[in-house]
């Protein structure tokens, strides 16, 4: 049964449409790489990847990507994503596969690129690992880097701690040191708990005295089986309060610090697809690559029944074309009644299937921070709008602006 449905295939009437309309199958556009599955050096008490029931991989002896499957990955994936390809490495912890690993994929990249093809690199890191040879790779081949980091020692140290219940925020102000001095271009990604939604001002100086001029801010959704949050779970009254005070200390700053929720809000609202797929209008503009070369098409969904094939005996336009990857994607498209007569609905479009599905494991429920974008986006649209039509008119006519 299993294998029968991963066979069923759609048919392709276009290459690389937008939607899923008339039989067009959309293309993958990005790959986000696990090659070490959810193995990880810390023990984060938030770390969704942690004893996770539905992991299939929970039980896997040996987790890492081997060389023999990455190059089968960049081999068939360049060729397939011609002329842009982009290659996104995260956990677990992908620096646990050492340097070698990545020098290697490198070399890969330019063994099978072809010319006049881009390739880009990004890796999401907890930092621990990170030293002068880490950020000499990066800063050579121009990498994005993610660096996980949730606010001052005693707000990061809270949750993000090792085995022995150590916090790791000393060794991660080391890595944030190695990638400034390298001039490494980097994001810090702080994920919002308990520990720091009630603190935008405290997190927003935090960040600005350190130089760091790219944030994104994740909010924690992890709920009991029953339906109950987890401890460490915002609520989404903290986080729209969050989003609208932060909103207020960023825009002075709006031109030398990008905060990508903000920043996905302006291209919405200035008609570009938003780098964020939570604003798409469906899941399906990258997929996930295990470290075994499984493919799944969302990181929060990496469970057996939404498996789309393996990169090893599967081709990429097979796996573009599941019939499963059509059905996750139009998760997202399940009209809420909230969602009908919402004034934001051209903007927020449902809102993202995981905060959907997270609480009573149903799609078809309404988007778990629906109340705090209800509260944002009056207060940050219009002058989002504005400053974007401002910009527009500095832009000379013709210029490419990547529409829809
Ligand atoms: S479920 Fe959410 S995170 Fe996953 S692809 Fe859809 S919008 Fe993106
Ligand atoms: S703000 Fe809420 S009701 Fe409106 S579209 Fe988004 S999720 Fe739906």
């Amino acid at each position: 049964m299993e294998v029968m449905d991963q066979e069923r295939l759609l048919p392709v009437v276009g290459a690389g449409s937008g939607g899923w309309a008339d039989g067009q199958v959309p293309k993958i556009t990005s790959l986000l790489i696990k090659p070490a599955s959810a193995l990880c050096n810390l023990d984060c008490a938030y770390c969704f990847y942690l004893d996770r029931e539905s992991d299939p991989y929970a039980n896997a002896p040996q987790r890492f990507m081997t060389l023999e499957t990455l190059e089968r990955l960049v081999d068939t994936y360049l060729f397939y994503s011609y002329p842009n390809a982009v290659f996104a490495f995260q956990g677990g912890e992908p620096t646990l596969l050492g340097l070698k690993f990545y020098e290697k994929l490198v070399e890969f990249q330019k063994q099978y690129g072809r010319d006049g093809q881009s390739v880009s690199n990004a890796l999401q890191t907890n930092g621990l690992l990170i030293d002068d040879a880490w950020a000499e790779l990066f800063r050579e081949y121009n990498w994005l880097v993610g660096l996980s980091l949730d606010g001052p020692e005693e707000v990061h140290d809270t949750y993000r701690v090792n085995r022995a219940g150590r916090g790791s925020w000393r060794r991660v102000m080391q890595a944030l040191e190695v990638l400034q001095r390298h001039r490494v271009e980097f994001n810090v990604l702080c994920v919002l708990s308990q520990a720091n939604v009630d603190k935008p001002k405290q997190l927003y100086q935090f960040f600005k005295s350190l130089g760091v001029d790219n944030i994104q801010y994740i909010p924690l959704s992890e709920f009991f089986a029953d339906g109950t949050p987890m401890p460490f779970t915002i609520t989404p009254e903290q986080y729209g309060r969050f989003l609208c005070e932060t909103f207020e200390l960023w825009w002075p700053d709006r031109r030398k610090i990008r905060i990508r929720f903000f920043d996905n809000l302006a291209e919405a609202v200035a008609g570009i697809k938003p780098g964020s797929c939570t604003l798409h209008e469906t899941c399906d503009s990258y997929v996930v690559v295990e470290y075994n070369g499984d493919v799944y098409p969302c990181d929060f969904f990496v469970e057996s029944r939404w498996k789309l094939g393996n990169i090893l005996v599967d081709s990429w336009p097979e796996i573009a074309r599941r019939r499963r990857r059509y059905e996750f994607a139009l998760n997202k498209t399940i009209l809420h009644p909230e969602c009908q007569r919402c004034e934001w609905l051209s903007i927020c479009r449902r809102g993202c299937p995981k905060f959907r599905h997270a609480p009573r494991r149903n799609f078809e429920d309404l988007d778990y921070f629906c109340p705090a974008y209800k509260m944002v986006y009056p207060r940050v649209v219009e002058p989002l709008k504005k400053e974007v039509e401002r910009l527009l008119r500095t832009i000379p006519a013709g210029a490419c602006l990547n529409p829809y």
